[in-house]
């Protein structure tokens, strides 16, 4: 069998003592999309950043690829190099909620950014990479405008190329659509649905739970400091086993 695209055993992580979670363990198969659900400060952001280390996590180990990132597998808090942070952020793209693009940059600036600086790509290649980043995202056309003249979905979308853009291995998205007028939400689901069909591994942090439903191939659902429950999207979001999760659901309908 492949190995865990990512693979995360007994991952915790706690703020000024406070646990946000513990124990965490979760293997992302290559094609897998889960999709993670939970309250407002359940630990969903926290989990997605400490994968790419933007938070370093207080235990546990993490594999990519089946290799470990940083030194946890010994136990206690794992510490990470710099080299292998830039290597670990290749592999794992990252798109968050309110965008983050660089203002100063134009779309295609954005969108290549990473390919020179840290891939160390000619700028003029770099360029065509990003030029066809966003017309698989549907903004070719937008290449040289800068981000302030855009909607708040076609900022998302160019967030999206650039992280396409380093041909991740896994793709985190953290509420890519809570920013979003409602109007402008169709678009970004309709890219992430689109990688979907494309065999992309990506976890997928959003309280659309019809669209988690249609397009996740595992729930997960954080509460009480852990993964509460987890199962097929049928399991746990049509035939919930445990009071929180269907609680949840039940005001997320
Ligand atoms: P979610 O994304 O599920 O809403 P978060 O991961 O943002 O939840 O937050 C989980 C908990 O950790 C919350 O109680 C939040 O206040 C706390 N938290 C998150 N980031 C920090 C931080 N940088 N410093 C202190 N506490 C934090
Ligand atoms: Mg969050």
């Amino acid at each position: 069998m492949a190995d865990p695209v990512l693979s995360l055993t007994g991952l915790e992580k706690s703020f000024d003592g406070h646990t946000v979670f513990a124990n965490v363990d979760l293997q992302v198969m290559p094609g897998d999309r889960i999709a993670i659900l939970g309250a407002s400060g359940s630990g969903k952001s926290t989990l997605l950043r400490c994968i790419n280390v933007l938070e370093t996590p207080d235990g546990g180990a993490i594999e990519i690829g089946g290799k470990p990132v940083g030194d946890g597998s010994r136990g206690g808090p794992a510490r990470f190099s710099e080299r292998e942070l830039c290597a670990l952020r290749q592999r794992v793209g990252m798109v968050f909620q309110q965008f983050n693009l660089f203002p100063h940059m134009t779309v295609a600036g954005n969108v290549a950014e990473g390919l020179v600086t840290v891939r160390g790509i000619p700028a003029a290649k770099a360029r065509e990479r990003a030029l066809a980043e966003l017309k698989r995202v549907g903004l070719a056309d937008k290449a040289d405008t800068y981000p302030s003249r855009l909607s708040g979905g076609q900022k998302q979308r160019v967030a999206i190329a650039r992280a396409l853009a380093m041909d991740p291995e896994i793709l985190l998205f953290d509420e890519p659509t809570s920013a979003l007028d409602p109007a402008l939400v169709g678009e970004v689901l309709s890219v992430i649905e689109h990688l979907a069909n494309e065999g992309r591994t990506m976890l997928l942090v959003t309280h659309e739970i019809g669209f988690a439903y249609h397009v996740a191939t595992k729930i997960v659902f954080l509460a009480e400091g852990g993964i509460y429950e987890t199962g097929t999207p049928d399991e746990v979001l049509k035939h919930p086993k445990r009071p929180l999760t269907r609680q949840f659901l039940a005001e997320h309908q």
